[in-house]
C-alpha cells in the first residue's frame, strides 16, 4: 500500500542495457517465449549474445541492492515491529511471494490502479499466470481460509515482513521491489481492532524515534449506505465532468470514490464541495465509526477526520486511516483499514478483517532525514593480533576458541604489520588486544595488553580465556 518515492533512498540506477537480460533471468525466466506474458522481459537480448561485447550487469531498473552498511535500518524497523506486535499477540506467517494471478484480480480489485497497471506477471511452463504480489492482505486472507483458521480462536492477528512488487513507471521515481510490514486482524468486526492497529503503528513510529507524523482516519461505510453515496457522488461530479483531469473522468466510471483523493488542483477543488461519506454512512457505520474515533480519544491518541481519505483499494469498508509526515502531506508512512467483504469474496465465510502495511524504505528515509541513530550493537572488547605465520594459524584457531567461550572478538587476519593491526584494534574500540607472536606461539603464550594503558602482560594460553574475562569485568 505505501511505495517508497525515488527521492527517499538512494538514486535509481539506469540501465537499459543489459538489465533486459537480468530481468529476463529473474522474472521471465525463459526470456524469448515469454514476451507475451511478461512485456519487459526479452524486449533486448543480453549484448554479449549478439556481439561478444562483455556485459556491465546491473541491478534491474526500479530496484536496489541493500548493501551491509543499510542492513542496521532494515533490522531495526523490523525489530522494532516484530518486538511490537508479538507483545500484543501478533504471530508471524510467510507466504509466497507469487500468487494466482486472479487471487489480486479479485481481491485488490480489477479497477484499482495496482491491478490495472502495476502488476508483475508472468506465465510458467506448465501454463500458470502468477503475480508477484503488490501487497499482502489477499494472500493472508489466501492463507487464513485454506488453513481453516476460522475454526483457530478468533480474531487471527498475523504478521508479516517482505518484499512487495509494482511495475511502476520508473520516471515516477518509485521503486518495483520494495519492503513493508503488514498486520492483520482476522475474524472480529469491533472497532477495537481497527484501533488496535492504530495504536500499534503509533507505537512502533514513536519507538523508533519518528517525529511529526499525524493519523488521518475516515469511514467510507459498507456496501450498502456506499452505493447509495456513490450515486449522489457519480451525479455531483457528472455536473462539473469538463473540470475534471482526463484520470478522473475515468475514474467516474470505474471508481468513482477516488476522485476526492486525486491530488490534481482543479479535482481538489470539487471534492471540497463534493458530498461527504460521512453524512451517508447507516446506522451500524456510523456507531462503528464513532466508537472508533471514540476509542482513539480514550487512548489519547490525535487524530484528523479526513472526509477526502478512501484508500486505493476496492475491498475496503468502514475504517480507513493512513499515517502521513506532517511536513511533506503526501508522503505516506502506512495505511490500512476495515475488509470485511474480502473473505467471503476470497471463497470464505463472511468474516469480518481490518489491517494495516506500512513501507520500510519510506521509514528508513524518515528516519535518515530526522537524523535518528540506529542503536549499534555492542563493539567486541576484544582484539585479536599476530605475528608471523605460526601466529596467524594459531590465531584462528584461537580465535574459534574464544568465540565458543561466549567471547566477541575481532580481528584483521589479512593483515600482517603489528601496526596496522594495532591501529585496527584501537578503532574497532576493544578494550584489550591479545597479541600473539612467533615467540609466543611456540611456547603456548599471549600477551594480553590493556589498549588504553598500553599494560601488557603474557600469560600462558590455557589461561587467556579467564584473563580475559577478568579484565573485561574491571
Ligand atoms: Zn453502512
Ligand atoms: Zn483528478
Amino acid at each position: 500500500m505505501s511505495r517508497p518515492k525515488k527521492k527517499t533512498m538512494t538514486r535509481l540506477p539506469r540501465s537499459p542495457r543489459g538489465k533486459a537480460g537480468g530481468k529476463a533471468g529473474k522474472a521471465g525466466g525463459k526470456a524469448g517465449r515469454q514476451r507475451r506474458a511478461s512485456p519487459q522481459a526479452g524486449r533486448q537480448r543480453p549484448a554479449s549474445r549478439q556481439t561478444g561485447r562483455k556485459v556491465k550487469f546491473q541491478v534491474p531498473k526500479g530496484t536496489f541492492d541493500i548493501l551491509p552498511n543499510e542492513q542496521n535500518y532494515y533490522e531495526r524497523v523490523s525489530g522494532v515491529t516484530k518486538q511490537l506486535v508479538s507483545a500484543y499477540g501478533f504471530l508471524p506467517i510467510n507466504t509466497p511471494i507469487f500468487e494466482d494471478v486472479q487471487l489480486f484480480e479479485k481481491g485488490t480489485g480489477a479497477t484499482t490502479d495496482v491491478i490495472q497497471k502495476e502488476m508483475y506477471t508472468f506465465k510458467t511452463k506448465g501454463g500458470d499466470y502468477f503475480v508477484l504480489r503488490p501487497e499482502f492482505t489477499p494472500s493472508i486472507v489466501r492463507a487464513y481460509i485454506e488453513h481453516g483458521m476460522k475454526s483457530w480462536p478468533q480474531p487471527v492477528k498475523l504478521y508479516s515482513i517482505g518484499p512487495i512488487f509494482r511495475h511502476e513507471k520508473p520516471q515516477a521515481g518509485r521503486f518495483r521491489q520494495f519492503h513493508q510490514f503488514n498486520l492483520e486482524i482476522i475474524g472480529e468486526a469491533s472497532p477495537i481492532n481497527d484501533v488496535l492497529l492504530i495504536q500499534l503503528v503509533t507505537l512502533i513510529f514513536k519507538k523508533l524515534g519518528i517525529k511529526g507524523f499525524n493519523i488521518q482516519v475516515n469511514s467510507i461505510g459498507c456496501s450498502d449506505c456506499r452505493s447509495d453515496y456513490k450515486k449522489l457522488l457519480i451525479d455531483y461530479y457528472r455536473k462539473q465532468r469538463r473540470k475534471l483531469c482526463r484520470h478522473c473522468r475515468e475514474r467516474l466510471k470505474l471508481n468513482p470514490l477516488r476522485l476526492l483523493d486525486c491530488k490534481e488542483e482543479k479535482c481538489r477543488q470539487l471534492a471540497n464541495n463534493a458530498p461527504q461519506v460521512i453524512d451517508y454512512l447507516c446506522e451500524e457505520c456510523h456507531n462503528h465509526f464513532k466508537e472508533v474515533l471514540e476509542t482513539l480519544d480514550e487512548l489519547d491518541i490525535p487524530y484528523l477526520l479526513n472526509p477526502y481519505l478512501v484508500r486505493g483499494l476496492d475491498y475496503y469498508t468502514r475504517t480507513v486511516f493512513e499515517f502521513r509526515l506532517e511536513d511533506d502531506s503526501l508522503l505516506e508512512l502506512a495505511g490500512g483499514g476495515r475488509y470485511d467483504r474480502l473473505i467471503e469474496l476470497l471463497g470464505g465465510k463472511p468474516t469480518p478483517a481490518v489491517g494495516v502495511a506500512a513501507g520500510i524504505e519510506r521509514i528508513i528515509s524518515v528516519l535518515k532525514s530526522q537524523d535518528i541513530k540506529i542503536p549499534r550493537e555492542v563493539p567486541p572488547r576484544i582484539f585479536l593480533v599476530h605475528l608471523g605465520e605460526l601466529g596467524r594459524k594459531r590465531s584462528l584457531k584461537l580465535f574459534e576458541e574464544l568465540r565458543n567461550k561466549g567471547l566477541k572478538v575481532a580481528e584483521t587476519l589479512s593483515k600482517t604489520s603489528i601496526k596496522s593491526q594495532l591501529k585496527a584494534a584501537d578503532k574497532s574500540g576493544a578494550k584489550i588486544a591479545l597479541i600473539l607472536g612467533q615467540k609466543e606461539a611456540l611456547e603456548n603464550n599471549i600477551i594480553i595488553r590493556d589498549m588504553k594503558s598500553g599494560v601488557q602482560e603474557t600469560v600462558s594460553i590455557e589461561r587467556v580465556v579467564s584473563g580475559v574475562k577478568k579484565r573485561l569485568k574491571k
